[in-house]
């Protein structure tokens, strides 16, 4: 009977999936964006993507960055036109090619369209040529640094810019000589090309679209090893005393992090190589690239007489980033509504990192003032929205961020392992 009922149901559901489908054809008129319909088609159809990306950057800022894209993609069902995210105007898009051969394609609202007509099942390599556009490449006097997240990615460079599509990226950047440049991939080799410097990066584990990361410019470096683990720290600041004063604990910070994290998971460091960039003025305390992460500089230069707030800020923001390489990065949500879940365990892993260290703080005292009163706020108001949100295209996912998520969700986070258990929340 039990069954008999679910088949039923299960039909219902079918036939529900069928009708929906046949009304909304994400391949043929795709929205502004990625919808959800658009997500779903192309995560049943489309597989073992892998790009290579070169981009050729100017030293003026003004002057366009010229790019090339090949994306290989398995497709495993002609049903559908491929449809390729570009969120720039269609005259930035000079050329495309399938197996050498140019090929004709529609532009619309922020999507290349190709015919399934030029496809096949299988491997398919399209290669485009495009002029990048600049959105998202915070280009400035002497520097710039992507900022992808969630869905910028498609203003730079055509792809397929949804979290669960992850794939691998092989990244060259051609640079005025004398730029030092960093990437998700370690650099594999640097040469020179008439009167510029071509860096090429080795290409990545498959990763989401939104984390994809490159900071190019007049950049300081410094290198340390720090427990068997080589890291290169990127920055700006031109003040050496106060760079100097400040390395070792960034460096040991990091460290820490990551000595932690591999203890709790039980899982290794889930990528290639370990480095961060410190820019000035960055929009975001950091940014969680693998391999990249990308920090606002000024809360990495502490004074001497820095206050121990700062202090522990500044040992917070690096363990949230570093906790992020495992929760969010390797383990990734499948659409933006879950965004809150990577938030939550990053600043929930960091909190364990950090709180030993500073005994002389009051952290439940620290974590009521800084939760309940903003979080209450909103929840007891009309317009309180469960924690799980709806979100019908990519483009909105700005709209999720709130005090129900940086406030409420960690909260409920703290009563799960108050309920269940210290030990059974680190074995899930
Ligand atoms: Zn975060």
């Amino acid at each position: 009977m039990y069954k008999y009922f679910l088949s039923v149901k299960l039909l219902i559901l079918i036939v529900g999936l069928a009708l929906l489908s046949s009304c909304k054809q994400p391949t043929k008129n795709p929205d502004k964006g990625v919808s959800f319909e658009l997500n779903q088609q192309r995560k049943r159809t489309l597989s073992e993507i892998s790009y290579q990306l070169q981009l050729d950057i100017p030293a003026d800022k003004f002057t366009p960055i010229n790019g090339r894209v090949g994306i290989s993609v398995n497709i495993n069902s002609l049903r559908d036109n491929l449809i390729i995210d570009f969120n720039e105007d269609a005259s930035n898009l000079i050329k495309i090619q399938i197996d050498d051969k140019e090929i004709p394609y529609t532009f619309f609202n922020e999507h290349i369209i190709i015919d399934s007509e030029y496809l096949k099942n299988g491997l398919n390599t399209v290669v485009i040529d495009f002029m990048a556009g600049d959105l998202s490449l915070n280009r400035n006097e002497d520097y710039l640094y992507t900022l992808f997240v969630p869905d910028r990615a498609a203003t730079c460079f055509p792809l397929f810019d949804q979290p669960n599509l992850k794939a691998t990226y092989e990244i060259t950047l051609t640079t005025p000589v004398g730029w030092e440049a960093v990437s998700n991939g370690a650099i594999k080799e640097v040469s020179a090309k008439s009167g510029k410097t071509e860096i090429k990066f080795e290409k990545t584990k498959p990763i989401s679209s939104y984390l994809v990361a490159f900071a190019a410019g007049k950049f300081n470096k410094v290198s340390r090893v720090v427990n068997d683990r080589s890291m290169t720290m990127y920055y700006r600041e031109t003040d050496s005393v106060k760079v100097k004063r400040n390395l070792d604990d960034i460096f040991d910070l990091h460290g820490k992090s990551l000595a932690w994290l591999e203890d709790y998971t039980g899982i290794d460091y889930p990528f290639d190589k370990f480095d961060f960039a410190l820019i000035p003025s960055f929009q975001y305390g950091g940014m969680e690239h693998p391999g990249s992460i990308f920090y606002n500089e000024s809360s990495f230069f502490l004074d001497e007489k820095a206050s121990i707030n700062r202090r522990m800020g500044r040992a917070s923001l690096i363990a949230h980033e570093t906790a992020h390489m495992w929760f969010g990065d390797l383990v990734t949500m499948d659409w933006f509504n879950d965004v809150w879940m990577k938030e939550v365990f990053a600043n929930f892993m960091a909190a364990k990192i950090v709180q030993p260290s500073f005994p002389e703080i009051d952290h439940n005292l620290r974590f009521l003032l800084a939760h309940y009163p903003s979080a209450y706020e909103v929840d007891r108001s009309a317009g309180a929205n469960p924690i799980l949100q709806e979100l019908s295209n990519l483009k909105n996912a700005g709209s999720l961020y709130g005090a129900i998520i940086y406030q409420k969700a960690p909260i409920v986070m703290r009563h799960l392992e108050r309920k269940i258990g210290v030990e059974l929340v680190q074995k899930g």
